[in-house]
């Protein structure tokens, strides 16, 4: 009997474990759920919002994916019992359930960051935030909270889009950027950071916003024309609507095989709480791995689960320079970690959208309906 198997999420985690599982020619029924009509490559959204790189090259129709039912819809609730998904075009059964709904940001109850600031979350919050400096002035003072990878990329971005007079304070709360990396990559990030025209402020905590200006817990103020907030994820507030016991971080508690304790109910990505950092790299590989898992069950057969890879981290810092790490040994600081980078996107985009894209990826050609490619439709929702 054909099993249906129905993927909440068409993000990194969803899209690798559909492309996986039709790989291994199961007997299975996919029927992927998404508000958006698209997959964002969401680890490239900071150059959407600072107006560098257009929408099209980074969101891929699910229309143009073969071999699963696409059903365009906000999910709302999860019936175990009835083995039900509930949306908001109607209810959607499964036999195994994967969720893959990735994360949000959180402000953590930090006051006026939600009525006064931008967070990045997603192709709408990046297009909002272009829009915003589109109708500022270029030296309107900007602020972006957040030295992890993604403040530290947008940051960059917005100084490649402004030149050297940008006006771009990076307030980090921690007294370092970029705590994952190597002390020689955060002072190269710094330094780069600095001839872009970002000025860095570390150890800057902040206590409160209010509608143009940022106080840190220090007495000092710092004014904005727009503040960006990129300052941590959550997973997505649904895993704990649907009766999931969740983590501190909202995440689903899962077992070696990636299963939550509601029965056939799998969660992967940010939204699964395994221990690893929510990140593209562990979501696509959680996707990948899974599909094989189920697909060898569905074969009567036990293959336990591969283990994530975590290959190094890499951050762009205007797209001729980046720093990375690849393994815990090889640093680096450049135009290879930029390139590799690039190329680890378009590798994705390979798996998700075929290699013509991918190659007009890594060349910086128009990619999707900018290649003349058909628009998509932006649908309901907030990501
Ligand atoms: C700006 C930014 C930069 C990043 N840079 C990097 C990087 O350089 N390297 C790296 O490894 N990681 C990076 N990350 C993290 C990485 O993008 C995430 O860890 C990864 O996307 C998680 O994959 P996922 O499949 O769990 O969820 P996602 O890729 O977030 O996908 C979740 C999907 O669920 C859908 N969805 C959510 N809620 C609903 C709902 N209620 N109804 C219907 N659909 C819904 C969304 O539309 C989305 O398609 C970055 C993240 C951001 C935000």
């Amino acid at each position: 009997m054909t099993t249906r198997i129905t993927v909440l999420g068409g993000g990194y985690g969803g899209v690798a474990f559909i492309k996986k599982l039709m790989a291994q020619r199961a007997d299975v029924a996919v029927t992927l759920i998404d508000r958006n009509a698209y997959h964002t490559v969401l680890t490239e959204v900071h150059q959407v919002a600072a107006g560098n790189r257009a929408p099209e090259s980074i969101r891929i129709p699910f229309a143009e994916m073969d071999g699963f039912r696409f059903i365009q819809a906000e999910v709302t609730g999860l019936n175990p019992a009835t083995r039900e998904v509930l949306t908001t075009v109607g209810p959607v059964e499964y036999d195994t359930l994967i969720l893959a709904l990735g994360g949000v940001d959180t402000d953590f109850g930090v006051p006026g960051v939600r009525q006064n600031t931008l967070m990045l979350h997603g192709m709408r919050d990046a297009l909002a935030i272009r829009d915003r400096l589109n109708g500022l002035p270029a030296d309107a003072p900007v602020v972006v909270a957040g030295g992890g990878l993604t403040g530290v990329e947008l940051a960059a971005e917005i100084g490649l889009r402004r030149g050297a007079t940008s006006n771009i304070t990076l307030v980090e709360g921690a007294p370092t950027l970029l705590p994952a990396l190597a002390g020689v990559l955060q002072r190269g990030a710094r330094r780069r950071l600095g001839a872009l025209g970002v000025n860095v402020l570390t150890g800057a905590k902040i206590a409160r916003v209010d509608e143009q200006m940022v106080h840190f817990t220090d007495g000092s103020a710092l004014p904005f024309a727009l503040m960006v907030w990129a300052c941590g994820v959550r997973a997505n507030p649904l895993i704990a609507q649907f009766g999931i016991a969740t983590d501190r971080g909202g995440r689903a508690p899962v077992d070696e095989y990636l299963r939550t304790e509601l029965p056939d109910v799998y969660a992967l990505g940010d939204s699964a709480a395994t221990g690893l950092p929510p990140t593209a790299q562990a979501a696509n590989q959680q996707g990948a791995n899974l599909a094989e898992h189920i697909a060898a069950l569905l074969r009567g057969q036990i293959r336990p689960l591969r283990p994530v890879q975590m290959r190094g981290t890499l951050v762009d810092l205007g797209h001729i320079f980046g720093v990375g790490s690849l393994g815990d040994t090889l640093h680096t600081a450049g135009l290879l970690p930029a390139l590799l980078k690039r190329a680890n996107v378009a590798k994705w985009l390979w798996t998700a959208a075929g290699l013509v894209t991918a190659t007009r990826y890594f060349f910086g050609l128009p990619v999707g309906a900018a290649a003349g490619g058909k628009p998509v439709d932006e649908g309901q929702g907030g990501m």
